[in-house]
């Protein structure tokens, strides 16, 4: 199943183009708040199977917000692919790999313009996992349990500050506005063939400059997920952007950045693609 947020209003999918108004579906037993389907995702998914494609509305996937569009923590994991380690000059990770936040002012939708600020802007195409159940402590094998999906996320990063000063600047570097888009939906995990090998990648003007799998990642979705509830509580509704394959602007010689009027697609096989013009 997909959990959206189309005007604002939780909506869930069946498919690509059709899907229900949760709250209205459900004569008031779900609530409209997107942020309120992510504790509820299992009981969500039983209902709208219950409905079995009666009354869905087509929907076109451009309509869509931010399908997590206030969460309370955007946790990052970085150089979690070896070639991408290697390209940004460090070792591949033994142990967890490093870990920062984004901020939640910088989620953004699907589609949409994104405004380059000052500096030297970079691309980096990541699967995202949205929290359903809290999770603490818990086991690698009990992760996707606890998870309300997957979605297709970009962790744009101004690589000038994020390099600059006595120490590095990841967290404000990561967060302008627009600097976390995500969408167009999430997708349960039931609906993933293998979640430990989706395709993932991102095209710059048409050209391929990412393409990986999530088989690549040194730390696993759910061993990474695993590691971080052993430290933080993770809350419904909380992101956690998985890492990036090699193939990012500053890793290329001579390194290249983001220009206005580029055009970023980003895609995750089995859950969708983004489009985003820079302005
Ligand atoms: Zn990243």
């Amino acid at each position: 199943m997909r959990f959206a947020n189309r005007g604002g209003r939780a909506f869930v999918l069946h498919g690509d183009t059709a899907g229900w108004d949760l709250e209205r579906a459900s004569g008031g037993h779900f609530s409209s708040d997107p942020m309120e389907m992510w504790a509820r995702h299992r009981e969500i998914r039983s209902f709208v199977a219950g409905l079995d494609g009666g009354g869905a509305e087509p929907v076109e996937a451009l309509a869509l917000d931010a399908p997590v569009p206030v969460p309370g923590a955007i946790i990052a994991i970085g150089l979690n692919y070896a070639e991408h380690a290697r390209e940004t000059g460090f070792e591949p990770p033994t142990e967890l790999p490093p870990v920062f936040a984004k901020f939640p002012s910088s989620v953004t939708g699907a589609q949409g313009e994104v405004r380059l600020p000052e500096g030297t802007v970079d691309w980096e195409v990541e699967v995202v996992a949205v929290v359903g159940t809290p999770m603490h402590h818990v086991a690698e094998s009990e992760v996707f349990d606890h998870l309300a999906g997957l979605t297709v996320g970009q962790d744009l990063s101004e690589r000038t500050r994020q390099f600059a000063g006595p120490a590095p600047q990841f967290g404000l570097a990561k967060s302008y506005p627009g600097f976390a888009p995500i969408g167009p939906w999430v997708v349960s995990l039931d609906e993933l063939a293998d979640p430990d090998d989706l395709r993932l990648g991102c095209s710059v003007d048409g050209e391929v400059v990412q393409s990986g799998t999530t088989a690549g990642l040194i730390f696993s979705i759910s061993r990474s997920i695993s590691e971080l509830s052993s430290v933080l509580v993770l809350r419904p509704g909380d992101l956690i952007f998985t890492g990036t394959p090699d193939g990012v602007g500053m890793g290329m010689s001579p390194p290249r950045f983001l220009q206005r009027g580029q055009v970023l697609r980003t895609w995750v096989e089995g859950i969708g693609s983004m489009t985003h013009t820079m302005v």
